[in-house]
């Protein structure tokens, strides 16, 4: 007779290219659980925008499911009991899962496997969350990479990932456990229901995955190179959602990618430049694997030593996108409509956030990881520590982004700040990214009060930098 096994989704949320639920098929009948364990890597426990995320994608994966007439079984609780609970009552001999890199996966995937012990059944781990194992790349002194660009050199010298695998056939078991309703973990918002108008951005689960992976790489990756610059343009993927939650594994993106190289050398360049970011998003695994405390400590120690201030009408006002300069309110204010932001406008908010307003970037962290759709432990500590200067193969802290040259720059035209600071799209783009320079009819005429209908700066450009200059000069004296 054929074994019962378990497979435990986790961040792994599809049935495609999944090796760990193909070789559970393999064996007989599966049970598929997902465990929700509200404490799990306290103090990161899934912020507001995943939970909105995680709710769809499951009920994608319940769905998806279903159609092959099995049942997604969904349980609270500490991962290790209720796995081996279930193990024992459908005398499952193995639990199949994808292996995961956050600080505490380590620990929960080792007490999993003594609690299945127990119960006479084993945990069997997979790769299928990153292109290359953290441990398979190293440096010729055998050493984890702090540089990007050896590190994706070194990536690209190993065999390329195996090719993505279908969805297995899968067949139920006789009698399912019960399941948790999934409506009854309450992951979406409501008061407020700051999700609205979500469902008609996104479509969490692999089939929007799928979608959105095949209409970027049809249609926009070409523009990719010169392009992925624009916040006012679809010239990025935004595929990051999808790749947190693994409605899409980066092998399928890999291969997808290079079958359209093939098919038009032209895109070569644009091509290689998106798979280097997905390289990125390796790179900040490597480095989480190997520096466990990347999200809450500087890389570079020195920087423990910076002089943050504290001053929570600042935060406040970055937060509510209020800060009077306008690409950083754009991009606060696209996060906060839509869970999502672009990332040149990433990098221009926390600069303002870590240089202008001196507020130390594990505010920004926090915020984010609350409201980004693709809150990533390791991408966003890895972000983060790049702007402010503290991180691994980081911008440098003198490199103080000004945030009305950024703004003329990348949105020159003013089509992304107009759409997200609409009180101010009545400016000639002249005077879009500097408001408080624009003439008093001309404001008038655009029905802009400075103070009013849209703040005056909260800082002053010249003298922040210069007061982030003095204060990095402090870290430069411990040299
Ligand atoms: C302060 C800050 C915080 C960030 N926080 C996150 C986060 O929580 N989660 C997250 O996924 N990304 C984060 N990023 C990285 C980057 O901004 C997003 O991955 C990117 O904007 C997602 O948009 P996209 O899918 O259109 O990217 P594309 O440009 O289409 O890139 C393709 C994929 O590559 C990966 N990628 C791209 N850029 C980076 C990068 N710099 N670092 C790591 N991976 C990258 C993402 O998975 C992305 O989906 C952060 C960047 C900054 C500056």
């Amino acid at each position: 007779m054929a074994d019962v096994s378990i497979y435990w989704f986790r961040d792994d949320l599809r049935l495609t290219d999944l090796p760990g639920l193909q070789a559970a098929a393999n064996e007989g009948p599966v049970l598929p659980v997902f465990v929700l364990d509200p404490d799990l890597g306290d103090p990161w426990t899934l912020g507001g925008a995943s939970r909105w995320w995680l709710h769809h994608s499951l009920t994608a994966l319940q769905t998806a499911l279903s159609e092959q007439g099995v049942e997604l079984i969904l349980r609270t609780g500490n991962p290790a009991a209720v796995l081996a609970t279930l193990a024992s009552e459908i005398n499952a001999k193995t639990v199949h899962c994808s292996r995961h890199y956050q600080p505490w996966s380590h620990t929960l995937e080792v007490s999993v496997r003594d609690a299945l012990a127990d119960v006479g059944a084993a945990l069997k781990r997979f790769p299928g969350t990153l292109l290359h194992e953290p441990e398979d790349v190293a440096t010729g002194g055998g050493t984890p990479f702090k540089v990007f660009t050896p590190f994706w050199r070194a990536c690209n010298r190993r065999p390329e990932p195996a090719i993505p695998s279908e969805v297995p056939v899968l067949s139920a078991i006789n009698s399912a456990p019960h399941s948790e309703d999934i409506c009854d973990w309450e992951l979406t918002p409501s008061q407020p229901n700051w999700a609205y108008g979500w469902n008609d951005l996104w479509t969490p689960g692999e089939t929007g995955a799928q979608g959105a992976l095949s209409e970027f790489l049809s249609q926009h990756v070409m523009n990719y190179g010169d392009g992925r610059d624009i916040p006012s343009e679809p010239n990025t993927s935004r595929l990051s959602p999808y790749l947190r939650f693994g409605n899409l594994s980066p092998r399928q993106v890999w291969h997808a990618a290079q079958s359209i190289k093939r098919e038009r050398p032209g895109a070569g360049d644009s091509i290689d430049k998106f798979l280097s970011e997905i390289g990125w998003r390796e790179f900040c695994y490597h480095l989480l694997f190997h520096f466990p405390n990347m999200p809450d400590e500087a890389f570079n120690p020195k920087f423990g030593f910076f002089p943050w201030g504290e001053d929570a009408d600042r935060l406040k006002a970055w937060q509510a996108g209020k800060t009077g300069y306008p690409i950083v309110d754009a991009g606060m204010r696209e996060l906060w409509h839509t869970g999502f932001m672009h990332n040149r406008v990433r990098m221009v908010v926390a600069s303002f956030l870590t240089k202008h307003l001196l507020l130390n970037w594990r505010e920004g962290e926090a915020w984010f990881w609350d409201c980004l759709l693709d809150a990533d432990l390791a991408s966003n500590a890895c972000g983060w520590q790049w702007v402010g200067g503290s991180g691994a193969d980081a911008s440098p802290y003198f490199r103080i982004f000004n945030p009305i040259a950024q703004g003329e720059k990348f949105d020159k035209a003013g089509g992304y700040t107009r759409r997200w600071v609409p009180e101010l799209a009545g400016l000639p783009d002249k005077y879009l990214h500097k408001p408080w320079e624009a003439p008093d009819d001309m404001l008038l005429a655009a029905g802009v009060s400075l103070g009013d209908t849209y703040p005056v700066p909260i800082v002053d450009h010249k003298t922040a930098r210069e007061e982030a200059l003095s204060a990095y000069a402090t870290l430069k004296a411990l040299d």
